[in-house]
């Protein structure tokens, strides 16, 4: 199928191993959820169409996954490279994984953070949007739900949480930060014409089978 997009999004899905982050793009593209241990599956990038109304838009997100290399914490610069968006991931049930939010925080600023990396996470916002979800809430919690926010908020980035066991609102933040991300794209542009726009939270998940795809 030869589709003409208005826009294409490159999203990137970080966090240490085994905190679901394969299991939310599954939710969140062909909304289905696998026990099995999917680290070595070797899909590089989940790609999802959405189509915006008012005014009509389509476009094609494609949400990068690291496959396994994130065991070894080392992720390379072009993984990073036009990033429109970053998803760091942590698992609720596993106080550690919550610790290591800092080591991938840093490897963002690290990696597309201005040169003079002072640790501003605004300097980082201005290029790439971020945010934080804590994913598994079907199970017995580690970190709370206001841990969560709190350390976010801190870091200066929106927080989410997810069970991508249960489906519990992968779909919702997943929407809610494409349009954040949208909104700042909108926002870039009107800024360098000097345009003011209104608000406009038009997004429509097309939840088509048809419309995703393992490219
Ligand atoms: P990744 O290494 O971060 O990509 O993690 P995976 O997506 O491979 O998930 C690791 C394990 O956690 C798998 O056995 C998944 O079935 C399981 N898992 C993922 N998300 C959830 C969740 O929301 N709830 C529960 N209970 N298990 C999950
Ligand atoms: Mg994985």
């Amino acid at each position: 199928m030869n589709m003409n997009y208005d826009e294409k999004l490159k999203i990137l899905i970080i966090g240490d191993s085994t905190v679901g982050k394969t299991s939310i793009l599954t939710r969140f593209c062909k909304n289905e959820f696998s026990w099995n241990y999917l680290a070595t599956i070797g899909i590089d990038f989940f790609s999802k169409d959405i189509e915006l109304t008012n005014p009509n838009k389509l476009i094609r997100v494609k949400i990068w996954d690291t496959a396994g290399q994130e065991r070894f914490k080392s992720l390379s610069k072009s993984f990073f490279r036009n990033a429109d968006g970053i998803i760091i991931v942590f698992d609720v049930s596993k106080k550690d994984s919550f610790e290591n939010l800092q080591f991938w925080i840093d490897s963002v600023h690290n990696n597309l953070g201005k040169t003079n990396n002072n640790n501003n996470n605004n300097e980082i916002e201005e290029n790439v949007k971020v945010i934080i979800i804590g994913n598994k809430i079907d199970l017995i919690r580690e970190v709370n739900k206001e841990e969560g926010i709190k350390y976010s908020k801190e870091s200066g980035f929106k927080y989410y949480e997810t069970s991508a066991l249960t489906g519990e609102n992968v779909e919702n933040s997943f929407l809610e930060f494409i349009n954040d991300i949208l909104d700042g794209n909108k926002k870039k542009e009107n800024k360098k014409k000097g345009i003011k726009l209104n608000d406009n939270k038009n997004l429509i998940n097309k939840n088509n089978e048809e419309n995703w795809c393992f490219c």
